[in-house]
Parts: C-alpha cells; structure tokens; sequence
C-alpha cells in the first residue's frame, strides 16, 4: 500500500514513512492511493473476533509492505491487551436502537488511546529496525499530553517532552502526565498559556538544526496511522450490530475530524454505514458547514467538552479531497481560500455527496448539561460532556428504522467530574487504575517561556537509548 498527499506535490510513501512524517511535505495529508474493500462475504467471516485479531484484519491492508501479519498481530495484542474492559471498545445499549460505544477504557480515560497505544508501538518499532530514534515535542492544554505520553513511555526508541501551560490545566489533567516517572518522559510547566506552549513548539521544529539535531517528531492528530487504528472500533460495532447484512449509524462528537472521518473510512472498506452524524458544540464550524456548504472560521470559545474547542478541523482535507473525487489541484485551491480569506464554498453537487452521509447537530452547554442530567435519569448511565453532543446529535438525525444508531462515547465522565456534577448532582469517580493519581509522585520542570530555556532542557532531556 502507498499513500499520496491530498495536495499533490509530496512522492508517493509506503506505510513506515507516513507513520514518521505525519504532514506531507507540499503541507497536504496521507491518504491510501485506494481503499482497501471487502466483500460482504469477507466480512461476515470477521465476526466474532476478539478485538486484537479484528484489529488486525481490518489494519493489514494498510500496513502491506512496511509490517508482516505476525509483526502487526503482536502489536496489536500487545496494545489492547493493556486496555480495562476485555471487549476494549464494549457496546452499551440505551435504547431500542441507541447504543453507546464506550471508548474509554484506555490507560486515560478518553479515546484517543485507541490510536496511539498502537502508534507509540509502531514508532518503536520502525525505528528499533532502522536504527533511529525520535524526540517527541508536543503542546498540550491537558487532554492530549497524558494520551502521549501514555503512548511514548517506556519506548526504548523514543524520547518525549510535554510543554504545558503552568497552572492553567485540572489538577487530574496534570497528574495524568506528571506522575508517569519513565526516564524518557519529561514535563514542562511553562511560565506562560497554551498559545505560549505551542509557540514553543512551532519555534523548534522552525529551527532546523536544532530539529534536526534532535530528530524532532510529533504524534499529531493528522498522521494517518491513528485514523488508520480509529476504523477497528467502527468496524468491531457494526459486525456486532449485524454488518454487513444490516446498515448501521454512527454519531461522533467532534473537532479535529479525525475519529469520524475513521468511520467514513469504514464505510469505504464496505461496511454499510448509513448515516455519519457529527456533533458540535457552541464552536460549530463543521455544524455550520454541514447545513449551508461554507466553511467559514470564526472565533474558540471556551465550552464544557474542550476537546471539542477548535477552530478549523485539520483532518476535515481528508473528506474534502473525496468531496473534489481526489482532484488536488482543486483541493489546494479551496484550502489556499480559505487559508487567505478564512472561508471556502463547496459546490452544490459537493454540498449534496457530504449530506448523503454525514448530518450534524450543534448543543450549547446548557443543553449539553440537560442531556447528560436526562441520560442519567432515563438509563442509569453516566456520559460526559463530549459524548452529550454525540448523543444529542444521533437523536436530532435518527437513521431510520431498524437501522442502530451507534454513538462513540469519546471520554470517561470521571475526566470531566465538575461538569457531569453539575449536571447531575453526582461526582463520577475515577477508575480503579487511576484511583491513587491524587497520592502519586509528581514530576515537572517549571520553565520561563523562552525559546533558549526550552532547547536547553530538550536537549538535555535526550536519553540516547541507554539505561534507565
Ligand atoms: C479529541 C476528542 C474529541 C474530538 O475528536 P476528533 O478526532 O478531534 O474529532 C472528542 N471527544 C474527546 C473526549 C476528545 O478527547
């Protein structure tokens, strides 16, 4: 399998390459050359796996060239065998033909470990063969700094270093990164906010020898890997429903558009997926979008699912390059729109291919409370805020009748207790593995917001693979 960049000026990458760049040097994203499909036939013999062994299946068409069966079957089993439920991404019904997919059973509560469980392994594992290694450089606001570094710890072939805005994230949120004690983790506190943080980061990889020097990388949420490893639970829920002899539904809550597009994904590997239903929250760009065929930017507002705060959608190329039947050219000519003029328009036949599959549904936060405080009263089941939008966005899109509606929930209540108390009067507690987080040792190097600082501590942070 090669992947081509969605802007048309990067060369052709095989698997393990892709997985390193992460961005496609003409600034574009991967995408396999074709989707890889399978009969109805094929898939009906994939039902009933356990998680791994479908994860396998589904992902080896992608990794065909760069990783044998035997090499992709023990990473995978490796990587879920380390997640708290033994279905790892358990169904949850809630009514007639509403399930939850609970995507929460990963070492941090929220469903980014699905992927990058797997992608800290596959790192490891092509660099191990190459003789490399990595810094990882990342900014956080609290979310995806404990999902990396969760993912990267322990790596003999990576080393990470985690900037966060010092006093500005939740005490779980900084625990959650501070107490991992792994010689190749390092925690920064930086003297300044989040937009500091990423400077700092962007200021890094801008020095090039320094990124050079250091072999910086990163495990963004645009490297195809992690779409790649999102599709499995897609796949997992509709054999479980009854794919491929009877459609499914899904409802996402989104920002980045990367879980959902995996579940588009999905669809294009011949899973009948009927409907795909994103939610927003009061930052509805894709909303917007979805309803008129503009994408239009407009300011972040803080919200109760701030996974979910985001301004533009980087994973939201992907579909549009299908939108534009793979045409580059078009594509980039729509991104340097909107990248001039903050707004892009689709075609009316574009708008309407997006609205055969995918309807959207925005909810404020005080809606977002009333459907977590009804959830709870009506099924006994407690979501969080994030899933609150998914959930509120399959019933404002019901698919049709005998078609389940399946709805990811996105992260554990307990990684968001105030709002899901607010709600509801009840403080969810934390799982049993991370019950102690508030005893835990803590590490974290308080830094100024200074770029010389910043590479000094980098620099010396690097363990060169030796021991511990
Ligand atoms: C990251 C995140 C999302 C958004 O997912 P995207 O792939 O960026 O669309 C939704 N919910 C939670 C809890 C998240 O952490």
């Amino acid at each position: 399998m090669r992947y081509i960049s969605t802007r048309g000026h990067a060369p052709a990458l095989a698997f393990d390459d892709v997985l390193l760049a992460g961005l496609a040097r003409d600034g574009g994203l991967y995408l396999p050359e074709t989707w890889p499909t399978r009969s109805a036939e094929e898939w009906r013999r994939l039902r009933g796996l356990p998680y791994a062994e479908l994860a396998t299946e589904v992902m080896l068409p992608f990794v065909e060239g760069a990783l044998t069966r035997a090499e992709l079957a023990a990473l995978a089993a490796e990587t879920y065998a380390g997640f708290g439920h033994p279905a790892v991404a358990p169904l949850v019904q809630l009514d007639h033909d509403l399930w939850l997919m609970e995507l929460f059973h990963g070492p941090t509560i929220a469903f980014k470990d699905y992927a990058l469980q797997l992608l800290g392994r596959l790192f490891d594992h092509v660099l191990t063969r190459r003789g490399e290694r990595v810094m990882i450089v990342g900014a956080t606001s609290g979310d995806t700094g404990s999902a990396a570094i969760e993912a990267c710890r322990d790596r003999a072939a990576i080393d990470i270093v985690i900037l966060h805005p010092e006093g500005r994230t939740s005490e779980v949120q900084r625990r959650q990164m501070t107490t991992v004690l792994s010689s190749n983790v390092r925690n920064v506190a930086l003297q300044g906010s989040f937009d500091d943080c990423q400077d700092m980061v962007k200021a890094m990889f801008a020095d090039v020898p320094f990124r050079d020097e250091m072999h910086l990388s990163a495990v963004n949420s645009i490297n195809w890997a992690r779409i790649m490893a999102q599709i499995v639970y897609y796949a997992a829920a509709a054999l479980a429903l009854g794919a491929p002899d009877r459609p499914v539904a899904f409802a996402v809550p989104t920002g980045n558009f990367g879980n959902v597009f995996a579940a588009y994904a999905a669809r294009k590997m011949g899973l009948p997926i009927a409907k795909l239903v994103v939610g927003s929250n009061r930052n509805d760009i894709l909303d917007r979008f979805f309803k008129s065929g503009e994408m239009k930017m407009d300011g972040v507002v803080p919200s109760l699912s701030p996974s979910m705060d985001i301004q533009i959608s980087s994973n939201f190329e992907r579909l549009l390059f299908e939108l534009c039947d793979r045409d580059a050219d078009r594509l980039s000519a729509l991104m340097a729109e909107f990248r001039g003029t903050g707004r892009f328009s689709v075609t009316p036949a574009m708008h309407r291919a997006a609205a055969e599959i995918f309807a959207s549904h925005r909810l404020d936060d005080e809606a977002t409370l009333a459907v977590i405080a009804e959830t709870r009263a009506a099924t006994g089941q407690t979501i969080d805020p994030h899933t609150a939008c998914g959930l509120a966005a399959a019933r404002a899109h019901p698919a049709g009748p005998g078609i389940p509606m399946v709805v990811a929930a996105t992260a554990h209540p307990a990684k968001f207790p105030d709002a899901v108390e607010r709600a509801t009067g009840w403080r969810p507690p934390l799982p049993p593995h991370l019950a102690d987080l508030f005893e835990r040792e803590e590490r974290l190097t308080v830094l100024p917001n200074e770029i010389g600082a910043i590479e000094a501590f980098v620099r010396e942070s690097r363990t060169n693979g030796g021991p511990a």
